[in-house]
C-alpha cells in the first residue's frame, strides 16, 4: 500500500510538511555519528503533500470491519454495540489522569468504583468474594485455578494432579490447566451436547483439583446437569469452576454460586461493555466462595466506616498483574451495569431471543445439530456439500463478517453464529437472507467468495503467524 503512494502518488521534492529552520550550532550529525550510522542513500518515503496522505489513511481505515461498520456475529466473542456512555465515562479526565500510585486518599473514588463493581458481580454471581485483577478472561481462567492450587497446598493436599475439562471448552480452559501444572483429562458430551455426567462420574477422584465448565457451554446450550455435576466433585473434595465468559446468556435468570459452583471468571470485556478481540484491554474478574476467598490476588478493595482501601487476602497467590487490573474497562463495566440496573435481565432475554429467532429461521435449510432452545448463541452446519468456510467468505460479500467456524471441534463444518442482544430485526433478517442466499450458488461459486473484499482468500495460517500489520 506505501508502495502504491510512493509509487503512484509521490512526486519527487513534494512535502506535506513546514519544520522550523534548524538553528542549533554545531550539530553536523555527519561528523558526530559513526560511519557506518549513516545513510548512503535517501529513505523510501513518499514524497506527497497532506490531503493524500490524510486520504490514503483514511481510505484505508474504512476497510477495517468493526462491530461500528457491520454485524459481527461472531460466536464466543459478543461482539455487540458498546454504548458510547461507557466510552465517555472512561475518558473523564477525572479517572483517566489518576496515576495508580497515587495515596488511597487521592483516589477514593476510583476505590469506590472498584468496590462497587466487586458487589455488583458478586450480587449477579452469588458469590461472597470477587476480584478485579485478571486482564483477559484467559487470566481469570488462569487466576481461578492458581488460587484452586493454592488451597490444595495449604491444606497439604498434593494428590490433586488433574482438571477435567469437557470436550467443548475454549482452547484456554486445558492451556490454563496446563499453565498451573496440572494434567487435562478430556470429558465427552452427549447427545444433547451437555457434558457426559457419567463419564465425570468415571473419571472424578480424589486426583482431581477440578472441573473446568463454561456455562452455557460453546453449542450455546445451558448445562442441565449443573447442580448434578457439582454434587459428584463436591464429593471427591474437588472444586467446580465455571468459566463466565458467556454470562450475558444468564444474568439475572440464574446464580452460579447457587448451582453448586465455587469460583468462575466474567469477561467484563464481551459481557459488561468494552469490545472483545482486536488485542484491546480486558477485564477478566473473578467471584468465588468463601473457601477460596483468602487466596484471591493482591490487591481487593475493602471499606471501613466510609473510606476504601487495598488488601492483601490473607492467603493471596500474590500478582497477576501491574497495579489494580484494567481499571477503565471495569469503569465501562461498572458504567453499564449502573445503566441497566436490574433490567440487565432483558439483556439476558434478548440476547436468547435473537440467537433462537435465527437459529429457527435457519432450520429450513442449515443442519442444526441439537435441537431444542439455544442460550445466546446458535450452531448450525451448512446442507452437504457446502463449506462453513465458503459461506463465511460469502457472508463477506454481503457485509456481514462471519460467524466462528470450525468451533467447537465437536461439530463438523459448524458455524457458531452469536447476534447479540443490540441487534435489530431487521438485521438478522438481512443477515439470515444472506445465509439462505449463499447456500443457493453452486460450490464452485462459493468457493470464489469473497469477489467484493479488498483482498479475496489469504492463507490464514500464514497471515496469523506471519502477520505483516504496517500498511
Ligand atoms: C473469550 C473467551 C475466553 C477468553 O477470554 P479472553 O479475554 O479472550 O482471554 C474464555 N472462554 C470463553 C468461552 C470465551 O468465549
Amino acid at each position: 500500500m506505501l508502495g502504491n503512494l510512493i509509487r503512484d502518488k509521490g512526486r519527487e521534492g513534494r512535502r506535506g510538511y513546514t519544520l522550523p529552520r534548524f538553528d542549533v550550532e554545531n550539530a553536523d550529525l555527519r561528523k558526530i555519528l559513526p560511519e557506518n550510522a549513516l545513510r548512503k542513500e535517501q529513505p523510501r518515503l513518499a514524497e506527497v503533500d497532506e490531503p493524500t496522505v490524510i486520504r490514503h489513511y483514511t481510505n484505508l481505515s474504512r476497510k477495517n470491519w468493526g462491530i461500528d461498520t457491520n454485524f459481527y456475529p461472531l460466536g464466543s466473542c459478543t461482539m455487540k454495540h458498546n454504548p458510547r456512555a461507557n466510552e465517555a465515562a472512561a475518558a473523564t479526565p477525572s479517572f483517566s489522569g489518576l496515576h495508580p500510585l497515587q495515596p488511597e486518599a487521592q483516589v477514593q473514588g476510583a476505590l469506590q468504583v472498584m468496590h462497587e463493581m466487586q458487589g455488583f458481580l458478586s450480587e449477579i454471581s452469588g458469590f461472597p468474594a470477587v476480584s478485579l485483577q485478571p486482564m483477559a478472561g484467559a487470566q481469570g481462567e488462569l487466576t481461578s485455578i492458581l488460587m484452586v492450587a493454592k488451597y490444595f497446598e495449604d491444606a497439604g493436599d498434593h494428590r490433586r494432579t488433574t482438571v477435567l475439562i469437557p470436550s467443548t471448552a475454549h482452547g484456554t480452559n486445558p492451556a490454563t490447566a496446563a499453565m498451573a501444572g496440572f494434567g487435562v483429562q478430556e470429558i465427552g458430551i452427549d447427545e444433547d451436547g451437555c457434558m457426559d455426567v457419567e463419564e465425570l462420574r468415571e473419571n472424578a477422584d480424589e486426583t482431581t483439583a477440578a472441573l473446568m465448565i463454561t456455562n452455557p457451554n460453546t453449542l450455546g446450550i445451558y448445562e442441565k446437569n449443573i447442580e448434578e455435576i457439582a454434587h459428584i466433585l463436591h464429593e471427591v473434595g474437588a472444586f467446580l469452576y465455571m468459566d463466565g465468559a458467556n454470562v450475558n446468556a444468564i444474568i439475572g435468570r440464574m446464580r452460579p454460586a447457587e448451582a453448586g459452583i465455587d469460583i468462575m471468571h466474567f469477561n467484563l470485556h464481551k459481557t459488561f461493555s468494552t469490545p472483545h478481540g482486536g488485542g484491546g484491554p480486558g477485564s477478566g474478574a473473578i467471584a468465588c466462595s468463601e473457601a477460596l476467598a483468602s487466596f484471591r490476588p493482591d490487591p481487593v478493595v475493602d471499606k471501613d466506616d466510609d473510606n476504601y482501601h487495598l488488601v492483601r487476602p490473607e492467603k493471596s497467590i500474590g500478582r497477576l498483574a501491574c497495579f489494580h487490573g484494567n481499571f477503565g474497562v471495569i469503569l465501562k463495566a461498572w458504567n453499564y451495569t449502573k445503566m441497566h440496573g436490574p433490567e440487565l435481565k432483558d439483556v439476558t432475554n434478548m440476547a436468547v431471543l435473537n440467537a433462537n429467532y435465527v437459529r429457527t429461521r435457519l432450520k429450513c435449510t442449515y443442519r442444526v445439530p441439537y435441537e431444542g432452545i439455544c442460550k445466546h448463541e446458535c450452531v448450525v452446519q451448512p446442507p452437504k456439500g457446502v463449506k462453513a468456510l465458503d459461506v463465511a467468505k460469502g457472508l463477506i460479500d454481503h457485509g456481514f463478517h462471519p460467524p466462528t467456524v470450525y468451533f467447537p471441534l465437536v461439530v463438523k463444518e459448524v458455524m457458531l453464529i452469536e447476534p447479540t442482544e443490540t441487534e435489530s430485526k431487521e438485521t438478522l433478517d438481512d443477515f439470515v437472507g444472506a445465509m439462505l442466499q449463499l447456500v443457493e450458488s453452486t460450490p464452485e461459486e462459493l468457493h470464489e467468495a469473497p469477489v467484493n473484499a479488498p483482498t479475496r482468500r489469504l492463507d490464514e495460517a500464514r497471515a496469523a503467524r506471519q502477520l505483516r500489520a504496517r500498511w
